[in-house]
């Protein structure tokens, strides 16, 4: 997955010297080594400095201020690109929301807030309150 988004970039034009570069990932750690790890680092190796807005469900919690300083560091006339993936387990026989960690018998949810925010939204239809 991670040459075919460097392909893409390339494709695109996109290369260190015009374009600022953030991630927006889920942080933990099982993320970023299963899923998520190629992409960041491919994009830390290909564009040298990468902003990482994700938090947990790769929420960016950086704030207006936060964005407002990485849209600022943009080159002239360049680019902002900005890999945004929040995650969701699949167990092998298909159950959404929930996987069995290496090193562990139980089923966890995963990615806790994804699943609680799709759960609210499943029982609510939608509507906030
Ligand atoms: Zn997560």
């Amino acid at each position: 997955m991670a040459d075919s988004l460097s392909d893409l970039l390339d494709n695109m034009g996109l290369e260190a010297e015009n374009t600022v570069v953030a991630t927006s990932v889920c942080s933990e750690e099982a993320v970023r080594k299963e899923f998520a790890g190629d992409i960041t680092n491919m994009l830390e190796k290909k564009f040298g400095r990468v902003y990482k807005f994700g938090g947990l469900g790769g929420y960016p919690f950086i704030g207006k201020e936060g964005f407002n300083d990485f849209v600022g560091k943009r080159p002239d006339n360049g680019n902002v690109f900005v890999f945004f993936a929040p995650h969701i387990g699949v167990q092998n026989d298909g159950t959404i929301g929930s996987v069995v960690l290496q090193g562990q018998k139980k089923v966890t949810d995963d990615c806790l807030p994804v699943v609680t925010a799709f759960n609210y939204l499943k029982n609510t239809g939608g509507n906030a309150t």
